[in-house]
């Protein structure tokens, strides 16, 4: 779509943050396989330093690379924006995300607080947040023992830990999502995508 003065208008940044089991990523790649969306909006596929799960694959979840390698990436400013989270790298490629906002393609991000908050940042104008709210601690806490069999207990716990602290940011987003039921949730979501990118 062009501007008033002719100008092509950038394409739209949905941010969708929420705790670890909150089932955001579930969310996110749902609805890019539903077939109005998957015309408009792109998931980001981030890269990083964690070790891949079992079901994940290479360069569909993520990219997985080695720590040196994501620091050459970094210093070369090929990363847009990354974290550490709980101990690892992750961070999104800059090329693609510049490239398709300029010729105002939508995407869609699964990130981290900080992340959320340095894309709106960067983006003010054309970035939307959503946060994703698990029903209770105690699904939460289901879903991430449920999902990671090889996830070590440590991990479980350290991760549990931060999503008590990451529910408090929820206020600051644009909106909030409660992720009880996938289809409703769901629903709510790509209302919530298919209004802005009207827009
Ligand atoms: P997980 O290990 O569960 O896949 O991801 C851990 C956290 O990192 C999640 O909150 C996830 O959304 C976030 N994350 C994944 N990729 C990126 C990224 O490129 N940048 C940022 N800031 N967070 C990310």
């Amino acid at each position: 779509m062009k501007t008033a003065r002719g100008h092509k208008k950038q394409g739209k940044i949905f941010v969708i943050s929420g705790p670890s089991g909150s089932g955001k990523t579930t969310l996110l790649n749902k609805l890019t396989q539903d077939r109005e969306i998957s015309k408009l909006l792109i998931k980001s596929r981030s890269l990083t330093t964690r070790p891949r799960r079992c079901q994940e694959r290479d360069g569909k979840d993520y990219f997985f690379v080695s720590p040196d390698e994501f620091s050459r990436l970094l210093k070369a400013k090929k990363i847009l924006e990354w974290t550490r989270y709980l101990g690892y790298y992750y961070g999104t490629p800059r090329e693609h995300v510049e490239a398709r906002l300029k010729k105002g393609g939508h995407i869609g991000f699964c990130l981290d607080l900080k992340g959320a908050a340095i894309l709106k940042k960067i983006y003010p104008q054309n970035t939307v947040t959503v946060f994703v709210l698990p029903p209770s601690l105690e699904t939460l806490k289901a879903r991430i023992e449920g999902r990671s069999k090889s996830t070590d207990k440590k991990e479980v716990a350290q991760r549990l830990k931060l999503a008590a602290r990451e529910l408090s940011a929820a206020p600051g987003f644009d909106y909030c999502i409660l992720n009880n039921n996938l289809q409703v949730a769901l629903k709510e979501l790509k209302e919530i995508i298919l209004t802005h990118i009207g827009s």
